[in-house]
């Protein structure tokens, strides 16, 4: 199946399964109480899935807006003709208030400047720019404080070319059941948003939940949720895991561009931090390095699937390019590892078989989050959507 959808000019790709993400997305919007927005994070090339793709496949499946790191981000939906709403979560820099007027992208907002720079530029093209205000109410990344929220939407609301379409804040641990720092954020946050509203000041949209939140926290879903990682079919935690249920979206795979059987002793990679111990070890290539999100900490330390039998990765990895063993055993007769082949598919992460590498397990391997690994593979993989 999987030796079909090969792209024709490299023997490497990331496998995109667009039905898994629709029901993935489908599965949180039934999940969000009645009239609750969703706004569908895409941030990173959908986190290594490919934006423009995704985007359509999640709206099918019940998206209302969309949500990227960058305004360059942002520019690649305009341009592939996404028309529904996109935020950018962060105050971009001041220069590039034009093009966010010119292409509907709305900001986050937290400095004065910023929006009456915004709101210049909407008034000179003739148009009102939308903006949501983020507020930090601890997690100490972006936002206004809280006390200033009310004094920012004062000093900037007399502006006729800007309009707060929304006020949100993140979390730092919606994971952690009865977390007194989440307690606080979202004690902070409503205290917030009532204070806009006690000044007279309309929020707009009102939003805080992140994938875990809406998970866990469905009592702070206010008018709409962010959903990012679930959508991909990770888990974001541990503590989310059997709550709901979800289907991994990326595969990474490769053909085996060549083989040998290296005399005993031969060296592997650079460095030679493997060298061949006997006989009938076969030592297959397959075009994917670093520079393609494998990272080299996995050198020696991770396994792939061939033929639906794991495989031990040798040497170091390269920067396009890693090798694996096999041992072939001739003599065992019950389960014999077969030969493998120029053009045999390997799995890096996905399913083959009945075995199954999944993105947390290599991010196990590397100490990190399975966020950082699929962000990883969208880096130059081509993309083959199924
Ligand atoms: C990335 C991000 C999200 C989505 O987070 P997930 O854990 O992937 O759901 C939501 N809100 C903000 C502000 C973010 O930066």
């Amino acid at each position: 199946m999987a030796k079909k959808i090969c792209p024709d000019d490299r023997w490497s790709w990331v496998e995109v399964d667009l039905s898994a993400l629709r029901r993935n997305t489908t599965a949180f919007k039934r999940s969000l109480a009645r009239g609750v927005r969703m706004m569908c994070v895409v941030k990173a090339g959908a986190y290594g899935h490919g934006a423009v793709r995704c985007v359509n496949a999640m709206h099918t499946a019940g998206a209302d807006q969309f949500a990227v790191a960058t305004v360059e981000e942002g520019l690649e939906l305009r341009r592939a003709g996404v028309q529904w709403p996109i935020l950018i979560l962060s105050q971009p820099p001041i220069e590039s208030v034009q093009t966010l007027v010119e292409n509907d992208i709305m900001p986050c907002v937290y400095e004065p400047d910023f929006a009456l720079a915004l709101g210049e530029a909407a008034a000179a093209a003739g148009r009102v720019a939308k903006y949501h205000l983020i507020v930090d109410t601890g997690m100490t990344r972006i936002g206004v404080m809280p006390a200033d929220a009310v004094e920012l939407r004062r000093t900037i609301d007399f502006h006729r070319g800007i309009e707060c379409a929304g006020t949100l804040t993140h979390f730092a641990t919606a994971d952690v059941p009865d977390d007194w720092d989440f307690a606080l954020q979202l004690n902070r946050f409503r205290n917030t948003v009532s204070a806009l509203r006690d000044a007279g000041l309309n929020p707009g949209l009102v939003h805080c939940d992140n994938t875990p939140g809406t998970v866990l926290h469905p009592e702070c879903q206010f008018d709409m949720c962010r959903v990012g990682i679930g959508l991909y079919g990770l888990q974001p935690a541990e503590t989310t895991v059997g709550v709901i249920d979800l289907e991994p979206v990326m595969s990474v795979r490769g053909r085996v561009t060549r083989v040998v059987y290296p005399e005993v002793g031969a060296g592997v990679g650079y460095g030679m931090t493997y060298r061949v111990p006997k006989r009938n070890v076969q030592i297959a290539t397959v075009p994917i390095g670093y520079a393609d999100g494998l990272s080299r900490t996995l050198s020696n330390n991770m396994d792939v699937i061939v033929n639906g039998q794991r495989q031990r990765q040798v040497g170091n990895i390269c920067m396009d390019q890693f090798m694996f063993a096999v041992d072939v055993n001739t003599t065992r007769t019950y389960c014999p590892t077969p030969e493998v082949r120029e053009g045999d598919v390997v799995t890096v992460i996905g399913a083959d078989g009945d075995e199954r590498i999944t993105a947390d397990e290599m991010a196990r391997l590397r100490g990190t989050i399975n966020y950082e690994v699929v962000c990883g593979f969208g880096m130059r993989l081509p993309k083959v959507y199924v």
